[in-house]
């Protein structure tokens, strides 16, 4: 019987979503399931880019495949050639052109979903294309900078990026990078480690280099307290030390001076030493360093360029005002750790700043006056993750995240929306999922979970415990607030637009804070090592500049202007998808892709675009393109009295458009998915 076979027969795997004659989660799970199986790992969802992790090589990104999509006409249709992300970047790059407009690419996917490796291969593929500048060996060569200093190994992710980026005209000419989770340099959970770079220096330092930066035998890379701490130093299939030798190329690439990358990797030293300097408890108030770490302050302080004694004080103590007299307290065993850890850290991440600014300065003088007005930014931050533990760097890593999930709903769906009532147009409204549209019910802004952080960081008795009540206080009935009834002052749950997450309140004050003692800093400025002195200014400029500003303002702060930067350009999605959590090749696992495509808005979309009419011009922008098909008009101006809206209706009855298939509004057509391919071909024969 014809009729079985028919229904039986599997359909031909389509590349867009919005094709699929049932439109429904099983339907979709089974195109992208297929189409994953065949290594075909990009679909799209109507205007959104769905890339699916192939967690091995796959053979799309050779010279052929970007030839193929560079030889694109500005002009022809997208949806005649397969999904890519050298599509979406051809295309963002074209629209940028053509209408001289500025364009960003934001990529957003859970951590290990492959956002980074999207992003680089996205970069590649526009180094050739705007190539020919001699340019794209430099530009590509911050890649291997960033990942050593901003990336680590979670549970989630081997290569899990530990700060956001927005990479500005490829040539990196205007990247920003955001909040790098620097407790990580003195903390990792098990399983988990430090960032690429230390065990790199470690693993890879030539003889020569042990000497001058005064490292152990690599076989002793346990000894750094910082390092052992998680149980894990290795990563499979990763060679730290042939990795170092590529960051050091790479390093020279972007102009980084010999003489910049010893002090750079001395200072990477000075921080391990610092790790292993330890405290003995003189009484309940005081510490002194233990005599067994001696060793550790003289190694760093000979990295730092100071002496040891100064070095042993700024550990110990505090010098402060008090009563218009200078005084010097010491610290007790819990001030001193948490006072050497911030000193690691505050140079980890000034050094980390240091880094981009000097890439991105080299960078710039190398494009020189050639950068134009428009720009073409491409967007790869943390994905929203999940720990056993989670702390504040989670919570600004998801509430990032819920940032760019709204920015994404308010593009394709509230925009959507205004557009249609704007031209008169019914159309059926399709629910979606906004965290936002959820948090009407929330208490007036400002009591936010940031905020209220920052109002206890003000008070002289606030401490995690007295936040955490707060939360519950003010939060306590709140749908997407939870707090744990056996640990109150403890922890707090909440449901994000990706999931639930519970956070531990611990630390979350100080790490808002986020002090580094002026004996620190003046300590760092006395130094004989000229990157130390620099770092120490900037250290001492941006307290400046921050005041009293918190961790958590100013990242808020941040992401406003991201937001507002992003705002002001034309917005194209990519939207990974992480097939299993094992990270290997061949797995795909129904539940989790789901759920994925669930929260980030994928199947909302494909329902969307299918629902309503995604092509759209202006009544004159269309008239004129598509005049010349009908040739009783002539060409030049219109004849007196016939209107560019009345061209748009010939042109419709002359190729007997159905008229399911658009809709006029007030300035615009608007068409079905696909429709005005017709006339694109009609068009090209005349
Ligand atoms: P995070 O939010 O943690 O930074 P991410 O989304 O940036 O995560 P990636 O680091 O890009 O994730 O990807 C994780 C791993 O998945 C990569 O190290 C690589 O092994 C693999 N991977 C991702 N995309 C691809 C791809 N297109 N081809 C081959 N392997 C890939
Ligand atoms: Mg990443």
């Amino acid at each position: 019987m014809y009729f079985t076979s028919v229904s039986l027969c599997v359909p031909l795997p389509c590349s867009d979503l919005t094709h699929l004659s049932y439109l429904n989660e099983p339907g979709i799970l089974h195109v992208l399931r297929h189409r994953y199986g065949g290594d075909t790992v990009y679909t799209t969802a109507g205007p959104v880019l769905v890339a699916v992790n192939p967690f091995k090589a796959v053979p799309l990104y050779g010279p052929e495949a970007a030839r193929h999509y560079s030889r694109r006409g500005s002009e022809e249709a997208a949806d005649s050639y397969e999904p890519h992300v050298f599509l979406t970047a051809d295309q963002a790059y074209k629209q940028m052109v053509a209408l001289n407009q500025s364009q960003s690419v934001l990529i957003t996917g859970e951590s290990g979903a492959g956002k980074t490796e999207s992003t680089k291969k996205m970069m590649k593929y526009l180094a050739a294309l705007a190539g020919g500048t001699g340019m794209e060996d430099r530009v590509l060569q911050t890649n291997p900078i960033l990942e050593a200093f901003g990336n680590a190994k979670t549970i989630h992710n081997n290569n899990s990026s530990r700060f956001g980026k927005l990479i500005g005209n490829i040539c990196g000419a205007l990247t920003h990078t955001y909040l790098l989770e620097k407790s990580r340099v003195a903390h990792q959970q098990a399983g988990e480690r430090s960032y690429h770079i230390f065990y790199q220096l470690c693993r890879g330092a030539s003889d020569e280099e042990r000497q001058l930066y005064l490292l152990p035998p690599a076989a002793d890379l346990a000894s750094f307290a910082y390092l052992s701490g998680s149980g894990c130093t290795t990563i499979a299939d990763m060679d730290d030390a042939a990795e170092f030798g590529r960051v050091k190329r790479a390093l020279a690439a972007v102009g980084i001076a010999p003489e910049q990358q010893r002090g750079l990797f001395a200072l990477l030293a000075a921080v391990l030493w610092l790790g292993n300097v330890r405290f003995a408890a003189l009484h309940e108030d005081a510490v002194e360093v233990e005599a067994g770490s001696m060793g550790a302050v003289g190694a760093a302080a000979a990295l730092l360029g100071c002496g040891e004694a100064a070095l042993v004080a700024a550990l110990t103590t505090r010098r402060m005002l008090a009563g218009g007299e200078r005084i010097t307290r010491e610290l007790n065993m819990e001030a001193a750790l948490d006072n050497r850890d911030a000193l690691a850290k505050a140079i980890y991440a000034t050094l980390f700043k240091w880094l981009v600014e000097q890439a991105r300065i080299n960078a710039a003088l190398a494009v020189g006056k050639q950068q134009s007005e428009t720009t073409l930014s491409i967007l790869d931050i943390y994905g929203f993750e999940q720990f056993q533990e989670n702390s504040f760097e989670q919570l600004c890593i998801n509430y990032a995240n819920e940032r760019l999930q709204q920015q994404f709903s308010k593009h394709m769906f509230r925009l959507e929306q205004e557009v249609y009532e704007s031209e008169g147009i019914d159309w059926a409204h399709v629910e979606f999922t906004d965290n936002q549209a959820g948090r009407k019910a929330r208490p007036p802004a400002g009591v936010g979970i940031l905020s209220m952080l920052d109002e206890e960081c003000m008070m002289p008795r606030g401490s995690d415990a007295t936040f955490a009540a707060k939360l519950q206080q003010h939060h306590g009935g709140h749908p997407r607030f939870a707090y744990n009834t056996k640990a109150p002052a403890a922890d707090f749950t909440v449901q994000h637009y990706a999931g639930p997450v519970t956070y531990s309140a611990a630390k979350f004050l100080d790490k808002n804070r986020d002090t580094l003692s002026k004996d620190l800093v003046a300590l760092l400025q006395a130094s004989s090592a000229p990157l130390v002195q620099r770092l120490a200014a900037e250290m001492e400029r941006g307290q400046e500049r921050r005041g009293s500003q918190t961790v958590g303002a100013r990242f808020r702060d941040q992401l406003r202007d991201l937001i507002q930067r992003l705002d002001a350009t034309a917005l194209h999605f990519v939207r990974c998808i992480k097939p299993n959590s094992q990270q290997v090749a061949g797995a795909f696992g129904a539940p989790l892709v789901l759920h994925q495509l669930r929260c980030c808005g994928v199947l909302e979309v494909a329902r969307i675009a299918r629902a309503g009419y995604p092509t759209r011009h202006l009544h004159h922008e269309f008239a004129a393109r598509y005049k010349v098909l009908l040739p009783e008009l002539g060409p030049g101006p219109l004849p007196p009295g016939i209107s560019a809206l009345d061209v748009c209706r010939q042109l419709l009855a002359h190729f007997d458009v159905d008229a399911s298939q658009y809709r006029i509004g007030r300035t615009r057509l608007f068409f079905r998915a696909g429709m005005l391919g017709q006339l694109e071909d009609a068009a090209a024969r005349m």
